[in-house]
């Protein structure tokens, strides 16, 4: 998957990049800002490339600007000070922060330009070699801009701020560019599965504690947010250096009066707990919609890839789910061609991923991440991972179509969030589905019941509200 675009503040399901355990919409989001002063006011963009970590923690930046005076401002040309949020989940990952820095510099040579993010923190040397880059950020590090921000200016050669140390990890929420929050509740990952260097670029899994992470989904509830989507590297893994976990933070996230709508997102199977699943199937606020990677279909891959369970314990899981909630939707990450993957170990991950009732399948070719233990194993072809990227994504359109068609003709919740181009409101249901309905109200923010009537291709279908 490509950056393709900048959009403003725009979200597409088309968009998500999965190569680790969490979901990842890999996207461009561009947000302005614009500093009023007494003299000439300054105009800062921002640009957040990569997952859903990313984009909440830069929306709470733009919520820091926003607080101490600065505004959005009408388009990036004009910005004095651009920042840009990176993404290092994949080789080409880097290729576009780094494509993204020089084509921000190219349109505007004038401004500040600050680097922040996982790439930053992995390779902050390949960003300083780009000239006109000012200041660069790491993960943890990126925090800290607003308190940089006052005395910005251009600099002879990038201001270099990336350490190693995790800090207390305080949560976050994106505010204010959907009807939708991303909740960031975990970081970093103590997994260290073989092809992935997240735990490199994030540091090791942390959380704060029940008590206050739902102190803080609380001001966001009360500040409007109707749906909280919690994010993470891990999520699954959430409070365990203070002896608690995911399930009592969910329980203490859905008494919270006025929010409507939770979703787990992305859970690794095996910290996806049978009290979890059988408490979704009760819960009005947990919504009926899961995110559980895969990666291998084989158990030698999982085993080689450091993944820590079978393909029988996947296929329980599912089927757990399904037998408890058959509308759920399930999404899946696959990634074809993992070092030393044969062309019967494909075979095989392809029989074994068609045989389970999956919504979605996110598929991505294998990429080298330096600092891996699969980096040293023996590669397959690139072509080839190409070709079995085609036929996975090929199976995942098939299933896709299955779980859609079987949505015809049922009654699901929908939260509209805005107005399509086409003059049609839309929203999701519960379980994930994108929907569109022709009204005359403006239904966003608003939970209506709607009939699914029809499929428009893709993970789209018409309503009508009832
Ligand atoms: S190391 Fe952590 S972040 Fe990376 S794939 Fe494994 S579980 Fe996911």
């Amino acid at each position: 998957m490509v950056i393709t675009n900048i959009r403003k503040i725009t979200y597409s399901r088309s968009h998500y990049y999965h190569i680790c355990n969490h979901l990842i919409p890999f996207q461009l989001i561009t947000i302005f800002a614009a500093r009023k002063t007494n003299k000439m006011p300054k105009k800062v963009a921002y640009i957040s490339l990569g997952c859903k970590l990313n984009f909440s923690e830069t929306s709470w930046i733009v919520q820091q600007f926003e607080n101490a005076g600065y505004e959005r401002a009408d388009n990036e040309s004009q910005a004095d000070v651009t920042v840009i949020d990176t993404c290092t989940v994949t080789e080409l990952a880097n290729k576009k922060s780094r494509q993204a820095i020089h084509k921000i510099l190219n349109r505007n040579p004038e401004t500040i330009l600050i680097a922040i993010g996982c790439y930053t923190q992995l390779k902050p040397d390949e960003v300083a070699a780009i000239q006109g880059v000012d200041y660069i950020f790491g993960s943890d590090n990126k925090m800290d801009l607003t308190d940089t921000i006052g005395n910005l200016q251009k600099q002879p050669k990038p201001v270099i701020s990336v350490s190693n140390e995790s800090r207390i990890f305080e949560p976050i929420y994106s505010f204010g560019d959907r009807t939708r929050s991303f909740f960031k509740v975990q970081d970093g990952c103590d997994y260290f599965c073989a092809y992935c260097t997240i735990p490199h670029a994030r540091g090791r899994s942390r959380s704060n504690t029940v008590a206050r992470t739902v102190e803080v989904a609380r001001e966001a509830v009360a500040r409007g947010i109707r749906e909280i989507i919690l994010t993470g590297v891990n999520i699954g893994d959430f409070g365990r250096a203070n002896g608690e976990n995911l399930y009592q933070l969910l329980l203490e996230l859905e008494r919270i009066d006025g929010l409507k709508r939770l979703r787990i997102s992305s859970i690794e199977p095996n910290l996806l707990t049978d009290q979890i699943i059988e408490h979704v199937v009760e819960s009005k606020v947990i919504m009926p919609h899961f995110h559980i990677p895969l990666q291998c279909g084989t158990d030698r891959l999982l085993t080689l890839m450091h993944r820590r369970y079978t393909t029988e314990f996947y296929a329980k899981r599912i089927e757990l789910i399904k037998s408890l909630i058959p509308d759920a939707c399930i999404a899946a990450d696959v990634i074809v061609g993992v070092p030393t993957e044969s062309e019967s170990d494909f075979d095989d991950a392809c029989r074994f991923v068609r045989s389970l009732p999956l919504s979605y399948l996110h598929v991505f070719p294998y990429s080298e991440r330096a600092n891996t233990l699969a980096v040293k194993m023996q590669m397959v072809p690139n072509e080839i991972r190409k070709h079995r990227s085609q036929q996975m994504i090929a199976m995942g359109a098939e299933m896709t179509k299955v779980f859609i068609d079987s949505q015809i003709g049922k009654i699901r919740p929908v939260l509209f969030e805005g107005e399509h181009a086409s003059g049609e409101m839309c929203g999701f249901t519960d379980n994930y589905i994108k929907v569109k309905v022709q009204t005359n109200q403006n239904l966003v923010n608003q939970i209506c019941k709607v009939e699914l009537l029809q499929p428009l291709g893709g993970d789209e279908m018409r309503g009508r509200i009832i």
